[in-house]
């Protein structure tokens, strides 16, 4: 996998900012089109028939797709139908390109879940304009989508995003009898910091521990989110309890070189982090749910054996 900072190609440059667009027809003059009406501002994909739009929309997540309805094979209320069934590609608008000019069509095509019908013969002028308010549009939900998935003070993910990302991580754990672990973590006499230094402060210092947390994750896949008040929760794929129990150490020490003072905690004069680990080994059964309550559980220890360490185990079976 290419890091995220690494210096992209030209092309790569060029691509970043423009609209990816999926051009589905099975007429080669439509394409060319098409492709006259868009090459210059979108970065675009050609497909020739249903089964190949499908492929590129499941490795490009293009921004739109401008879908012939007659097509060879599979025709185009098909292709918009399963486009709209799966959950990484329903997200996709589809405006329908059509010959037909009559109404039960467009209501078919609405049904199965396309925004808009662009009749041909193509109008150059018209395919822009309705392709551009679709693409803001899809902009300005995908912003809204990645909000609710976020948490305002902090900037890391939320919750709701964090419950998905282990439901899903789980299932492919379990299919591919590979590891997984969460690391859960809870700032140590937090109560007592508000009551000591004020909420602000208090806020401040969360927004210190998310981005140490953050420096703290090496792997492209693993992920943080903030799970409740003062409390965080990781999720690290392929990674088995000794290495989530060196990153969960790593973890905890990064939040205390911080040295963000503490005067009032009785584990140390600094802010420290209780942690929990619960990890499901290639072989291992279980839950999702389980994984995570036993991480919980392990952090409770980490709390009552005096705080400021972490605790760990591989998943137990539920009595
Ligand atoms: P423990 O070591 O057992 O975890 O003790 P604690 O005081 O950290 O735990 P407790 O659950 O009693 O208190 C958590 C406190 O975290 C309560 C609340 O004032 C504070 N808190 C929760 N969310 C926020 C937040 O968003 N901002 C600020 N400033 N404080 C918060
Ligand atoms: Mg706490
Ligand atoms: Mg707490």
């Amino acid at each position: 996998m290419t890091h995220p900072l690494a210096p992209s190609k030209p092309q790569e440059r060029l691509d970043a900012g423009r609209p990816k667009l999926l051009v589905v027809d099975d007429q080669p003059l439509i394409i060319q089109v098409l492709y006259q009406t868009f090459a210059q501002d979108h970065q675009l994909f050609m497909a020739t028939s249903g089964a190949q739009a499908l492929a590129l929309c499941a490795q490009h997540r293009p921004d739109l797709v401008l879908l012939d309805v007659m097509m060879p094979d599979m025709d185009g209320y098909e292709v918009c139908a399963r486009l709209k069934a799966n959950p990484a590609t329903r997200d996709i608008p589809v405006i329908f390109v059509t010959a037909h000019n009559d109404e039960a069509a467009e209501a078919h095509g609405l049904d199965v879940g396309a925004v808009d019908f662009i009749s041909k013969p193509i109008n150059p002028k018209i395919v822009r304009a309705r392709v551009k308010t679709h693409v803001t549009l899809k902009a300005q939900s995908d912003l809204l989508r990645s909000w609710a998935y976020m948490d305002g003070l902090t900037g890391v993910h939320n919750r709701r995003y964090f419950d998905e990302q282990l439901t899903a991580e789980w299932g492919r754990a379990v299919r591919n009898k590979a590891a997984l672990s969460i690391v859960m973590l809870d700032v140590d006499f937090f109560k007592r910091y508000n009551d000591h230094y004020g909420h602000q402060a208090g806020d401040d210092c969360l927004r210190l521990v998310a981005s140490a947390i953050k420096n703290s994750l090496k792997r492209p896949a693993d992920q943080v989110a903030r799970y409740g008040g003062e409390e965080f929760v990781c999720l690290l794929p392929d990674t088995d309890l000794a290495g989530a129990l060196l990153v969960a150490q790593q973890i905890g020490q990064q939040i205390f070189d911080l040295q963000i003072a503490h005067a009032d905690s009785s584990a140390a004069p600094v802010v420290t982090v209780s942690l929990g680990v619960c990890s499901k080994s290639g072989t291992a059964t279980g839950s999702a749910l389980a994984l995570l309550s036993q991480a919980d559980a392990q952090l409770y220890a980490a709390k009552a054996g005096g705080r400021h360490r972490t605790c760990g185990t591989e998943i137990q079976h539920e009595k």
